[in-house]
């Protein structure tokens, strides 16, 4: 196995361009794990760990460009505010150990369906920054995850950054594991309201083949809020718009049976995660409106 360490992200494209089969390792935090299983051996080995740009972010007006190598520990220290269902998510990644190393780009490259960034990204809205010698390209989330540990790169490409919506309403992220830390989800939901558009978004691990958002859930919802007038009132979903919400949710899924749990209870889990992140998230946006009309 060769050992390859760009000093730079040029250097690193031109090296990609070269060997297309080269592994890149940011955290390795999955990459040596399989190795170590021997689950893979690859010709090539690419350090992306000298390209300081890729521990980096920027705080726009409207989104947060995430570097590719950004630990979650970091999210979670720095960028609670903007990302904070990302944050969330983080949170529940591993150990500190693990959190140390392991990044977004890292869980993007792996694309496993239980990754837990994913729903955090899928509900926010995000575009991966996709680079080549041939070119920059943003690949939208939703069109990221071709199949189980799957994604849209081409061999040549690799993930510079994420460009990350940020938070404008309330975010949760919910996980559901067989114990509380270190602990691979048996299934995970992300939802994220966007009061400037009046839209729901979600996210779903663990209970397809590739990450996913349940979209007719979401557009149940946003109909469901839009005719209620709940946006501007601020009223308590009604439970059977929450529970129809939450049965759509649990519809969107397709998972299978594993070591980890059953399918009947990934659908069901999903279920209940939506209700109850619909619940905290519609409560703390109800709060935060609350709290400004008391203030105007
Ligand atoms: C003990 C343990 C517990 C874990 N628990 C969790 C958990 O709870 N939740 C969870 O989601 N994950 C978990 N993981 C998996 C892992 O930590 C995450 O997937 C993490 O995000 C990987 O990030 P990394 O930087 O270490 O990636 P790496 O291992 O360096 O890379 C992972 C993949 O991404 C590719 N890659 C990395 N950077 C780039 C780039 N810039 N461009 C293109 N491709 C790239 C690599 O080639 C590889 O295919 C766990 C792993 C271990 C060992």
């Amino acid at each position: 196995m060769d050992f390859l360490r760009p000093a730079s992200w040029e250097e690193a494209l031109a090296a990609k361009a070269e060997h297309p089969t080269a592994v890149p390792i940011a955290g390795g935090t999955d990459v040596m794990v399989e190795i170590n299983f021997d689950h893979r051996r690859p010709e090539y080995l690419m350090d992306l760990g000298r390209i300081a740009d890729l521990t980096e972010w920027e705080v726009g007006a409207d989104s947060v460009r995430l570097g590719a190598s950004v630990p979650y520990s970091r999210i979670m220290e720095h960028l609670r505010a903007e990302l904070p269902g990302l944050a969330l998510a983080s949170h529940t990644v591993a150990s500190p150990q693990i959190r140390n190393r392991g990044g977004v780009g890292g869980n993007l490259g792996t694309a496993s369906p239980a990754g837990d960034a994913h729903p955090a990204l899928l509900a926010a809205g995000a575009e991966v920054e996709a680079e080549s010698v041939r070119g920059t390209r943003r690949i939208p989330i939703d069109a990221f995850y071709t199949g189980v540990k799957r994604n849209a790169l081409e061999p040549d490409e690799l993930i510079r950054a994420v460009h990350v919506r940020r938070a404008e309403g309330p975010q949760q992220f919910s996980k559901v594991g067989t114990r509380n830390a270190m602990v691979i989800a048996v299934c995970a939901f992300g939802l994220a309201l966007h009061p400037g558009t009046r839209t729901v978004r979600t996210g779903i691990g663990s209970a397809a083949p590739t990450p996913i958002r349940a979209t007719a859930a979401e557009e149940f919802l946003n109909a469901a809020l839009e005719e209620g007038g709940f946006w501007d009132n601020g009223r308590v979903v009604t439970p059977s718009a929450a529970k129809q919400f939450a049965d759509l949710c649990a519809a969107a899924c397709n998972p299978i049976d594993d070591v980890r749990g059953t399918a009947d209870y990934r659908r069901h889990a999903v279920g209940v995660m939506a209700r109850r992140t619909l619940t905290w998230t519609w409560e703390s946006y109800r709060g935060a409106r609350h709290t400004t009309e008391g203030a105007a």
